[in-house]
């Protein structure tokens, strides 16, 4: 695989891994939502931006409840999961007009999983033009548009679409 410079992912290849669960951490840091880049929160699950992402406007859905499978979750949880899963895909369309999204779950590290104990939905948005989802995962993305831009657009868009519902 070819290496492309991505700048944004190097402080996560290098920096210190933090200690413990980060999903975990931010849920529980709810009084952090903006610098933890959390965009919307339900009551089993909530939504964040991920900050290495493999295409701007990359989100993630996780439960609350560190579990590492589907069939650990009980159906509200699921139900959350899937909720704002609906609502990334209008707000992402809203702010980004996406032409297609790849929506999955990565479970093991086999399959791809970066935090393997704590399973979570990735909402990538995809744009004609863009590279292949293989290639995204193989870290070669380049962001045109600054992380915290893409925030403060997506969660304009989270309170408009939230207000509309
Ligand atoms: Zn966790």
């Amino acid at each position: 695989m070819q290496t492309i410079w991505a700048p944004w992912r190097i402080t996560y290849i290098l920096g210190e891994k933090e200690q413990g669960c980060f999903l975990c951490q931010k849920a529980r840091q709810v009084e952090h939502d903006e610098e933890n880049f959390v965009l919307c929160r339900k009551t089993h699950a909530f939504v964040l931006m991920n900050v290495y992402p493999y295409n701007n406007g990359h989100l993630m859905i996780a439960p609350y409840a560190h579990v590492s499978s589907l069939t650990e979750l009980h159906h509200d949880q699921l139900e959350d999961m899937f909720r704002l899963a609906q609502l990334c895909e209008s707000v992402l369309t809203l702010v980004m007009q996406p032409e297609g999204f790849n929506i999955g779950i990565n479970l093991g590290k086999v399959a791809g999983a970066g935090v393997e104990d704590h399973l979570h939905l990735h909402i990538v948005p995809r744009w004609n033009g863009d590279t292949n989802y293989m290639t995204t995962i193989a870290d070669t993305r380049i962001i045109p548009q600054q992380l915290e831009e893409t925030c403060e657009l997506l969660r304009s868009g989270f309170l408009l679409e939230q207000k509309e519902r």
